[in-house]
């Protein structure tokens, strides 16, 4: 059977003539996070009706989007967001930037319904160190732009641990990723993947495979791997073990009794198309008289 092309950034794509717009609504919905998910949520919403104020904590819309655009290869995500926030404008949604939302935010707004977009945050190893000041989120590393790096060990060789060692190549003496599973990437996408690991591969990144972190301390890390305990020296270590719910929100809102769903990686760990196609979906089937 032929399928259908498909576009991880316009979820209809392929589908024209079998998908319709939802129903015209109306109501005052509450999006909180200003990422792909939210965006599309809010997008969505807006085109049937819904009046839709969208919440975001930082500077600007993007999300986790912002930081991937800075890998090399992917600074396509960062026109994807340009165009997003366009069409937000175009279609009248409110969009409060720089504002953390709180369950007394969301309260005092008055919204109907409230759709948590928080997306997540940085998982950290459960071993002593990891709160030490040479020790960073993969997150941060990208974002902050971090100088004098120094040998670098970066903690986790999943999708995010080998997006940050093609990052860090450019920016540090050298990169070596630890990763506990048996091969690197294995949550990277089948279309990436084999570039990615040609990539590391190209740049001399060296990998420890089946290896566990045990201790971090000011100069080396402790890890274990064929049953015995070896030290890697590094000066700066990232973290990129797998990012875990941002679910303070939806803790507040739920004690508070207010009626709110999840959309897009705050649900469950999922790629950039699931993110925006789950979204997308979700606001076009979304009605207020159900929740
Ligand atoms: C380096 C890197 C490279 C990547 N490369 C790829 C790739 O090649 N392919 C792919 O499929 N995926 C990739 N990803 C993953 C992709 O970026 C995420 O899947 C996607 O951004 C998740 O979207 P989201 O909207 O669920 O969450 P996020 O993008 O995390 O957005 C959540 C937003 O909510 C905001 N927020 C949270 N709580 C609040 C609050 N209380 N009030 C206001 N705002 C709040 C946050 O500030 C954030 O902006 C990459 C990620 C990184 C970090």
């Amino acid at each position: 059977m032929v399928e259908p092309v498909i576009c991880a950034i316009n979820p209809i794509a392929g589908y024209e003539s079998t998908t319709s717009l939802g129903a015209s609504s109306s109501g005052k919905i509450a999006v909180v996070g200003g990422g792909p998910a939210g965006m599309e949520v809010s997008r969505v919403l807006a085109m049937r009706g819904f009046s839709v104020t969208l919440f975001e904590e930082q500077h600007r819309l993007g999300g986790l989007l912002n930081i991937a655009a800075k890998i090399p290869g992917r600074g396509e995500f960062a026109a994807y967001v340009s165009y997003m926030l366009r069409e937000l404008k175009r279609l009248n949604i409110q969009i409060r930037i720089d504002t953390l939302a709180t369950a007394d935010t969301i309260a005092a707004g008055g919204f109907d319904f409230t759709i948590c977009a928080t997306g997540t945050v940085a998982g950290a190893p459960p071993v002593d160190g990891v709160e030490m000041s040479h020790v960073t989120s993969a997150y941060d590393a990208i974002s902050l732009g971090l100088q004098d790096l120094g040998d670098v060990v970066i903690i986790g060789g999943g999708a995010l641990g080998c997006c940050t060692a093609m990052y860090l190549t450019s920016q540090a003496d050298s990169v070596q990723i630890v990763e506990a599973d048996e091969a690197l990437g294995v949550d990277l996408g089948r279309t990436t993947r084999w570039v990615i690991l040609k990539f590391l591969k190209a740049k001399n990144i060296s990998t420890q495979l089946l290896t566990e972190v045990v201790n971090i301390d000011s100069k080396k890390i402790t890890v274990y791997q064929d049953e015995k305990f070896h030290h890697i020296n590094a000066k700066t270590i990232i973290l990129a073990t797998r990012p875990q719910p941002r679910d303070r929100l939806l803790r507040q809102l739920e004690k508070k009794g207010l009626k709110f769903e999840k959309v897009g990686s705050v649900k469950r760990s999922m790629n950039l198309l699931d993110v925006i196609h789950s979204a997308y979906e979700f606001a076009n089937s979304f009605e207020l008289s159900q929740t």
